[in-house]
């Protein structure tokens, strides 16, 4: 039981998404209400389920929820591709300016993996970069006219078989994530900021960036600074992750460097995520929606469990949430109901289905 079962229930969007989505949330949803916290939950279907049934698959309802209650636990949610419809959770970001992704990436005891000692935080500016979705398509005329513009001002050919996207970065931008980054680190005890870049190309967006973070870092002379070029940070993580600390990149470098990441603490499967804003806040897996097994009830469900668990670190919840990130870490270490994704190497055990998986996480608080 929760120190607090008495008090008001949390209101929650809970948006379940399509894919394997909804089985991960079904799962989780039990584990977190096994803490003893209540939730006033608002289900909230986005994604497939309401493009058939409503012609968007986000429709203005989801977005009116978020607004009122202000925080949301997330499945994944399928961006088909070359359809036409924009990301449903890149809008979902922009509409509420969920401005910081935050993942965390940190072996959990019993996870197979070659890198033990890595605990790491990713910060990753989630509103502009090549992400923000402004794209001309190869022989239209607004592609035509870019390349006018390109010619006049700078001097330079576009071919015209070229499809473009636009990288924006904006001081203002730059400076939000880099202090966010700042701020985690001091909220958290961590040591060090690594602002992840390419400014030695990208002089004007990157460079942006860069000197944005170093103005920012000097605010913050308790923690240590390190400026990292994209590529050879890519490197530093497969030779030595446990040399990075927390690491602030732009929108794109942040969503690649989050999968190696998540890889190195095991996998995608037990990587969580929150999306931060001053309106509202998002929690959700940083794995997609892996429609290939979707109802297979096979996939791990730690990483939307573990969404729930920063959601109730980020509605004051301290005590449930440290008591759901142990009994995953429990789970995980005994290693007897788990999927096959962290099934210990050489163990004849069956893996756990993802509703198995769960149950003995509660069971395990
Ligand atoms: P994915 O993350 O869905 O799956 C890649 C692979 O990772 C899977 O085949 C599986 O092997 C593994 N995996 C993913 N989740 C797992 C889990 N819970 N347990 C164990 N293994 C797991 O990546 P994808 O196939 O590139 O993307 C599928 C769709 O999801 C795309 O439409 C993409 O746009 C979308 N997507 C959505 C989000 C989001 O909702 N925030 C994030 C990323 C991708």
């Amino acid at each position: 039981m929760s120190a607090d079962a008495s008090s008001a229930p949390h209101p929650v969007t809970l948006i379940p998404g399509d894919g394997i989505g909804p089985e991960i949330t079904a799962a989780t949803v039990p584990v977190l209400e096994a803490t003893g916290v209540r939730f006033a939950w608002d289900l909230q279907s986005a994604g497939e389920e309401a493009m058939a049934k409503e012609g968007t698959p986000l429709p203005p309802r989801v977005l009116a929820s978020l607004r009122r209650t202000r925080v949301g636990l997330k499945g994944p949610i399928t961006t088909p591709v070359g359809t036409g419809f924009r990301s449903v959770n890149v809008s979902l970001r922009k509409e509420l300016d969920l401005y910081a992704c935050v993942r965390p990436c940190r072996v959990l005891p019993g996870v197979r993996t070659r890198f033990p000692d890595v605990d790491l935080v990713i910060i990753r500016e989630n509103t502009e970069d090549l992400y923000a979705g402004i794209e001309f398509a190869v022989g239209t005329p607004s592609a035509e006219a870019l390349r006018r513009l390109v010619r006049d001002e700078a001097h330079r050919d576009i071919s015209a078989d070229s499809g473009v996207s636009l990288k924006p970065v904006s001081r203002t931008g730059s400076r939000r994530i880099v202090r966010y980054a700042f701020e985690y680190a001091r909220l958290h005890g961590r040591k060090k900021v690594a602002a992840v870049h390419k400014a030695n190309i990208m002089k004007y967006t990157d460079g942006l960036f860069l000197e944005e973070a170093r103005a920012v870092a000097r605010e913050y002379p308790d923690i240590a600074f390190e400026e990292r070029i994209v590529d050879a940070l890519c490197m530093l993580l497969v030779q030595h992750p446990e040399s990075c600390d927390v690491l602030v990149l732009p929108n794109l470098y942040g969503d690649i460097v989050s999968d190696l990441a998540a890889g190195l603490v095991g996998g995608l499967g037990v990587a969580p995520g929150a999306n931060v804003g001053e309106q509202a806040a998002l929690f959700e897996p940083t794995h997609g929606s892996a429609p290939a097994f979707r109802g297979s009830n096979k996939m791990n469900p730690t990483a939307q469990i573990l969404s729930g668990a920063l959601m109730l670190r980020h509605l004051g919840e301290t005590e449930a949430a440290t008591r759901v990130e142990g009994a995953v870490a429990r789970v995980i270490a005994e290693g007897r109901h788990v999927t096959a994704d962290v099934l210990p190497d050489g163990s004849t055990a069956r893996p756990a289905t993802t509703t198995e998986m769960a149950e003995a996480i509660a069971a395990a608080l």
